[in-house]
């Protein structure tokens, strides 16, 4: 059965659902993503866009992907949460950010990307749990 996914930000003003989508979920080490979250990194779950509902718009920053492609990153207008990230070349999917989920511990990354631009205080591996 396929898997529902609810989440939204810290204020409450978005809340968003979606079904998974089957591409792997990733953690991304890149500069976007390190200066979007204050963070080492993003943490990224892929939901089926035509599943995908969202309470509200979002207010959306454009930047040039790492495919070259233009990328999307939805973040709430009213307390800042980054939400979604979205791409041109994966038009199929919106990716959230796991952190924004209702049980981030539902979450397992499955990869690590852009790992040569991981910060020495972040680790750049996959933590599976034994
Ligand atoms: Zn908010
Ligand atoms: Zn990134």
């Amino acid at each position: 059965m396929a898997e529902r996914v609810v989440g939204g930000c810290k204020c409450g003003h978005v809340r968003y659902e979606g079904t998974r989508h089957s591409a792997a979920t990733f953690r991304c080490h890149c500069r976007d993503c390190q200066k979007l979250t204050g963070s080492g990194h993003s943490e990224m779950l892929p939901l089926e866009i035509d599943t995908f509902s969202i309470s509200e718009t979002c207010k959306v920053f454009e930047m040039q992907g790492g495919s070259g492609q233009p990328t999307y990153s939805g973040f709430c207008p009213n307390c800042g949460s980054q939400l979604t990230r979205r791409s041109t070349r994966m038009s199929d999917r919106v990716y959230v950010h796991a952190s924004s989920l209702d049980d981030p511990a539902h979450y397992a990354p499955e990869k690590s990307i852009y790992t040569d631009a991981a910060q020495p205080w972040d680790t750049d591996g996959i933590i599976k749990p034994s």
